[in-house]
């Protein structure tokens, strides 16, 4: 009897293995196919100053456009697009419609603050990601100063030497560089003031419970003074309500980010609230 059910529960364990793989393989073939379809779309976020409560520049977050599903959140499906090796050529996609995006933007609107693009760790290491960003920018007739790359503590702590020369190539080449979801790695000191970045985004966990949480909201306004003295911008993510808000104003963070302002939006619903928010 015991044989039995050791015999039920191995089957059972298998047939949930294979469960499993069969739906990686499908949603990886899914991923595949929405590559080839360019079903990917490009949202924008405004980054917005905490003075002026002007925007000032935007994060382009991917998301995928799902024939059947609709619009899917990049938390389901940048994790296997990295262990599937896929996301390279999803980030040329993004880069693409980015630029494209950016020419667009400026004709309309003239001179306006830089689009932020996230960089996967295989993005950021590849030899040949300046050679792509001088083709894409060339193309859409583009300027680097347009654009800025989000980058996080782990891409550049594991090994800081390489990090600081892929960086410095960035940065020469017109590139703007920010630290992403600042506060969650190992940053040390010492090696911030050596890395070549403009801004340093305090992560949403620090500004979530801000200002009832008295750790968190020291954490936040030790990291701006922090920022200050190496004379970075810091940029606050994920704020959400007005006394957020007002903490942040009291600290002289310098811009921020979150639904209280405007969640991330297609293109064109970004342009129809930049015109409404800046030119009035
Ligand atoms: P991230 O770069 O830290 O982006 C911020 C995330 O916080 C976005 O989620 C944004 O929609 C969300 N957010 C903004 N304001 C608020 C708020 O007030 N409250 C809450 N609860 N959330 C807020 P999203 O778009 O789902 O992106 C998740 C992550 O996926 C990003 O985190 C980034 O690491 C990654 N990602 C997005 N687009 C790309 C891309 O094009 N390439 C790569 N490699 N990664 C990307
Ligand atoms: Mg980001
Ligand atoms: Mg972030
Ligand atoms: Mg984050």
């Amino acid at each position: 009897r015991a044989k039995h059910k050791g015999k039920n529960n191995y089957q059972f364990y298998d047939a949930h293995m294979n469960v499993h793989t069969i739906e990686r393989l499908s949603f990886e073939a899914q991923l595949r196919r929405a590559l080839e379809n360019r079903e990917f779309v490009v949202f924008y976020q405004p980054k917005v100053s905490v003075l002026s409560g002007k925007i000032v520049g935007a994060e382009a977050l991917i998301r995928w456009n799902h024939p059947e599903n609709g619009i899917v959140l990049p938390t389901q499906f940048i994790g296997l697009a990295e262990e599937a090796g896929m996301i390279g050529k999803m980030g040329l996609q993004v880069l693409d419609i980015v630029c494209r995006d950016i020419a667009q933007m400026e004709m309309a609107y003239g001179a306006f603050g830089r689009v932020a693009i996230n960089l996967s760790g295989a993005q950021f290491n590849d030899p040949f990601l300046l050679d792509e960003l001088q083709k894409v920018t060339e193309f859409w007739k583009i300027t680097p100063e347009s654009i800025e790359f989000e980058i996080t503590e782990s891409m550049v702590m594991n090994n800081h030497e390489q990090a600081i020369a892929h960086m410095d190539g960035l940065n020469a080449a017109g590139y703007t560089l920010s630290i992403d979801d600042f506060g969650t790695g190992y940053s040390s000191l010492a090696y911030l003031k050596r890395f070549p970045v403009n801004s340093l985004k305090i992560d949403r966990s620090f500004i979530q419970d801000m200002p009832a949480d008295a750790n968190d909201t020291a954490i936040v306004l030790a990291i701006v003074a922090m920022a200050k003295t190496l004379g970075l911008k810091v940029v606050a993510e994920g704020v959400e309500n007005v006394t957020q808000l007002d903490t942040l104003m009291s600290c002289s963070c310098d811009e921020y980010q979150g639904f209280y302002f405007s969640k991330a939006l297609p293109f064109e619903e970004f342009m129809v609230l930049l015109e409404s928010t800046n030119l009035s």
